[in-house]
């Protein structure tokens, strides 16, 4: 039997050699890259739109804005949701490296329940952080038409507004990660485990305070236990109004700062006391 009839398809298939196993490796990962983030943007967008669109009626109360977002609005969140998502996976790829070269530890072998522990509280403190002070300096005169602004063409915000970014300011959203990661590798390798349910926590918050319904009970920004936490109304005041309200999960840099808006009590017991037979308060 000859080689040709052994191997019909191989023969017959062109072969590259001139692509750098470098290059390859690229492909790969950034393929890679693109599909994780994709999915959790639709898992997390998606999946808060979801609930939103079948509860319908029975939070159709707690909508926070009486203008409701045009479907070309949700198209161009969507549109530039999915540019972010490549500009992520890009970014991503340094992380990989950072990782493959040994520069960020990455632990092996079972979690550890205890490190991912610190290590999620951690990365999600570091986050708000750094978000607070990135997001003022996106809104300084001479950053924010060029970064910002196109997170900010959504002024009743959806969940698909979740990724809604322009080139630059994704670039700076995505940064922080593998800065993080540095960080956190500077005590102990990085728990895999840590980074999956920070990354999901970080979607999830992110999507429900786009999402334009308020659904924290009366008292919630009020009481000690729970004031502490950003709700939908605070983020979407950001978008509606602007210049305050800049924090991503806490409250503590906007009431540190004095950024926190002087009316988000109200604002929020506006919405959050309505019922579905008494919606009477003006909505913002
Ligand atoms: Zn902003
Ligand atoms: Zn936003």
């Amino acid at each position: 039997m000859g080689e040709t009839s052994r191997l019909p398809m191989e023969s017959r298939m062109p072969s590259y050699p001139a692509v750098p196993p470098l290059l390859i490796r690229f492909a790969h990962h950034m393929a890679g890259g693109v599909q994780i983030e994709l999915i959790r943007y639709l898992a997390g967008a998606g999946g808060v739109a979801m609930v939103v669109w079948l509860a319908g009626r029975l939070i159709a109360h707690r909508r926070i804005q009486t203008r409701r977002a045009k479907a070309a609005e949700v198209a161009r969140e969507l549109r530039q949701s999915l540019w972010t998502i490549m500009v992520f996976a890009v970014v991503d790829l340094l992380t990989v490296a950072l990782a493959m070269t040994g520069v960020i530890r990455i632990a092996k072998g079972p979690a550890d329940a205890f490190a991912v522990g610190w290590q999620v509280l951690a990365l999600i403190v570091l986050h708000d952080a750094w978000f607070y002070w990135m997001h003022r300096a996106l809104h300084t005169r001479a950053l924010f038409r060029l970064t910002h602004l196109a997170h900010h063409r959504s002024r009743t915000p959806t969940p698909w507004a979740a990724y809604s970014f322009a080139t630059g300011e994704a670039v700076t959203e995505a940064l922080v990660i593998p800065a993080m990661f540095l960080i956190i590798a500077l005590l102990a390798p990085v728990q895999q485990l840590a980074v999956f349910i920070f990354l999901g926590h970080q979607i999830a918050r992110n999507a429900i305070g786009h999402s334009g319904h308020e659904l924290a009970w009366s008292g919630f920004t009020r009481n000690p236990w729970t004031g502490w936490l950003t709700t939908t109304t605070h983020h979407d005041l950001h978008h509606s109004e602007g210049r305050y309200n800049y924090g991503l999960y806490f409250t503590w840099w906007d009431r540190w700062m004095g950024t926190e808006h002087p009316r988000y009590h109200d604002r929020f017991e506006a919405v959050a006391t309505r019922t579905p037979t008494n919606v009477t308060q003006p909505v913002a």
